[in-house]
């Protein structure tokens, strides 16, 4: 047995095991076949070009052995690069994967009518097979107008974009602001400061930047502003800390859904008031898991987390320093009348998907 002086030990070097003993319940698949509404499968974020998922039949294998049913690949980004998705899993694959395009905010700083250039490019991306628009959170903190301000969700230049995607019955998928603890001070009091030692660009508490607030209040308003749209905003709608403000939206809106995209670590540390939250809501929350590259057993994590009661344990691999805080969760055992709206029925509507 090595012994150490505590005091030099590092935080970064720093992962405890944990001494409670709790039965571990398996689930190696879905209780029914499942819609993961919120995953990458394209290009964009790999940094060099090359597919997130290299090998789709493998893909598939995995899919069927978790009896997840179906994919929306939300990378499928514009013009060619939209067509090589729609053509890798839409069509290559029918049935299993539905491709949300973005649309190209750059052009807010060109000159000319931007806006009729987006709402161009979505009736563009519709005809070629999109099956919705993913809106990431560089709207409101890093594109901006011809005359170098930010556009925020709820600018009148965007509007007609979100009214282009109810006429072509495309959902958005819109992403804002979130997590809360990347607007803090980085100081000894910020929950995520691990996160953001290794990613410091995720930090967004520089001046010149909307509050996190602020852009809520955006995302909140762009729902209000357009009812016939119909919104999922990701990761438990962009606001996983504050559960009663994501239930007042989704009573308030019914064109509102959450998806719980990433955001174990989040609902796992308040499950019951996570619970409560679908519970509550059973038509507005979608499963959803944000899990890329996918790997097997990150989906049976999810299952566990949503199907069984375990409590205590991790969101993420043991020998891994959690990424998203130093804390366990606990599951959410969603009562099995939930179970087929959130893993598949909310997304089946709104995908236009023929009931399984
Ligand atoms: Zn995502």
């Amino acid at each position: 047995m090595t012994s150490l002086d505590p005091k030099s030990l590092p935080l970064s070097r720093y992962l405890p095991r944990r001494a409670v003993r709790l039965p571990t319940t398996e689930k190696r698949h879905a209780a029914i076949p499942c819609v993961d509404i919120h995953n990458h499968l394209g290009k964009w974020l790999t940094g060099d070009g090359t597919w997130m998922t290299p090998d789709v039949a493998e893909l598939i294998r995995i899919m069927d052995r978790c009896q997840v049913d179906h994919i929306v690949n939300l990378d499928g980004r514009w013009g060619t690069e939209l067509q090589e998705n729609l053509e890798r899993y839409d069509l290559a694959h029918p049935g299993r994967f539905s491709t949300f395009c973005h649309v190209d905010f750059r052009v807010l700083a060109e000159r000319g009518n931007a806006t009729q250039t987006l709402v161009d490019q979505l009736h563009e991306a519709a005809k070629v097979g999109a099956r919705g628009l993913k809106v990431w959170k560089n709207l409101g903190l890093e594109f901006r107008d011809q005359r170098g301000e930010l556009v925020l969700p709820d600018d009148d230049r965007v509007a007609p974009v979100f009214d282009a995607a109810a006429e072509l019955d495309l959902p958005v998928l819109i992403h804002t602001a979130d997590p809360v603890a990347f607007f803090e001070p980085i100081d000894q009091h910020n929950e995520r400061i691990e996160d953001l030692a290794t990613n410091p660009d995720w930090w967004f508490g520089k001046p010149g930047l909307p509050t996190f607030d602020r852009l809520i209040d955006a995302l909140e308003a762009v729902v209000a502003g357009h009812p016939r749209t119909t919104f999922i905003a990701a990761h438990v709608g962009c606001a996983a800390e504050d559960l009663r403000r994501v239930s007042r939206m989704l009573t308030a809106y019914e064109n509102l859904h959450v998806d719980l995209g990433g955001r174990m670590p989040e609902l796992g540390r308040q499950p019951r008031a996570a619970r409560r939250l679908i519970v509550d809501h059973p038509r507005q929350v979608l499963f959803g898991t944000d899990l890329y590259p996918v790997v097997e057993q990150e989906y049976h994590r999810w299952f566990r987390f949503v199907e069984t009661d375990d409590e205590c344990f991790g969101y993420a691999p043991d020998d891994e320093i959690p990424p998203m805080g130093r804390w366990d969760i606990s599951a959410l055992d969603i009562p099995a009348s939930h179970l087929a709206a959130l893993y598949a029925g909310n997304a089946r509507r709104i995908l236009r998907l023929p009931v399984s």
